[in-house]
């Protein structure tokens, strides 16, 4: 730790200890966070939020079904204070699983869009990710891809890449699928995308980019920050490829692309709950938003947290305005679609 923010962490830690809330008094400074975010560019921030606040937080990592089973596990004894995911289907499964308990914070609802949180305040989303299409800008116009009804017609037989349907991403787009038109329309379309793979799914959204690249595909299943990433990379044969594979934003119903959310909730026995709901206002933030979105390419989820570079060139698309909480119910019901069609 700097010396710098050791010595603000300090006296933010006296301030704290010394304006003696009821609840602040018996709290330890300090917020355990599960964390199923597997971005390093978070750690900045958790450091901004010790230096504003005073508050340490304390990390544990994992993918979110191991979170949620070792939540679960711990019981009424879990140190757990926070859970974020990079999914909204996870986090619906934690709330099935008994683990968030509802919060109501003004900052929070008044910083995030109502379809983009729990509505009874078991979780919040921060961030926005688009799950859409990588496309040969030689081999595909941008109006064959303009609506995701397309991608399962026969015009791109063997030509799709994506990766496997235990991903929680392609669960989430499924159940909006689900959710947008019902369980027979929704079979079909998993059908036809099982029709025009161009390889069994193997890899994750970059190596579906990259094969579009290499020519193993035309059209890749992708969320938009691994494109932004990649266009923006330091890596030059990633660059370069982004010149010729263009981002393509399908629309569902012609009401916009499917938008996906990380976020999280308070834990249902949290040992530090004003901290835990401190760091969720923190994450809600202009200032949390504004980094996420810069470091790891996600879109704000407030509309008035504008997009930094190189996002911004990105953000201006129509969002589907369907509640995360609806699609994210509906992931059992996609998993078991795709895998009846074959999807694997
Ligand atoms: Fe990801």
């Amino acid at each position: 730790m700097a010396l710098r923010t050791f010595v603000t962490t300090l006296l933010g830690a006296i301030l704290l200890a010394g304006c003696s809330g009821a609840n602040e008094d018996t709290e330890l400074q300090e917020v355990n966070l599960y964390s199923a975010r597997h971005y390093d560019s978070d750690l900045p921030l958790y450091e901004r939020f010790t230096e504003l606040t005073g508050i340490k937080i304390n990390r544990i990592e994992g993918n979110a079904d191991q979170l949620i089973a070792r939540m679960k596990s711990e019981g009424t004894n879990s140190p757990a204070d926070v859970l974020i995911a990079a999914d909204a289907g996870a986090l619906w499964r934690a709330q099935e699983a008994g683990l968030f308990q509802p919060v109501q914070s003004e900052t929070l609802t008044s910083r995030i869009p109502a379809n983009l949180r729990e509505p009874d305040g078991n979780w919040y989303g921060f961030m926005r990710r688009a799950r859409i299409v990588a496309y040969d800008a030689a081999k595909v116009k941008p109006e064959e891809i303009d609506d995701y009804a397309k991608l399962a017609e026969p015009r791109f037989r063997g030509k799709l890449c994506v990766r496997s349907s235990d991903s929680v991403y392609n669960l989430s787009l499924v159940g909006a699928l689900i959710e947008a038109w019902g369980e027979k329309r929704a079979e079909q379309w998993v059908s036809g995308i099982v029709a025009n793979m161009a390889r069994p799914p193997e890899g994750g959204d970059r190596d579906q980019i990259r094969a579009v690249g290499a020519g193993v595909c035309e059209v890749a299943l992708t969320n938009s920050y691994y494109y932004i990433r990649m266009a923006s990379s330091d890596d030059e044969a990633d660059r370069k490829l982004t010149q010729r594979v263009k981002l393509g934003f399908p629309s569902l119903d012609g009401k916009g692309a499917h938008v996906n959310i990380s976020g999280g909730g308070v834990a249902v026995n949290a040992p530090n709950k004003a901290n835990a709901v401190r760091l969720l206002e923190f994450f809600a933030s202009a200032e949390a938003q504004s980094h996420i979105a810069a470091e790891n390419n996600e879109f704000p989820a407030s509309p008035d947290v504008t997009a930094p570079s190189p996002v911004d060139s990105y953000s201006n698309f129509t969002a589907n305005p369907m509640g995360v909480a609806a699609f994210a119910a509906r992931q059992p019901e996609a998993q078991s679609l795709m895998s009846a069609a074959g999807w694997r």
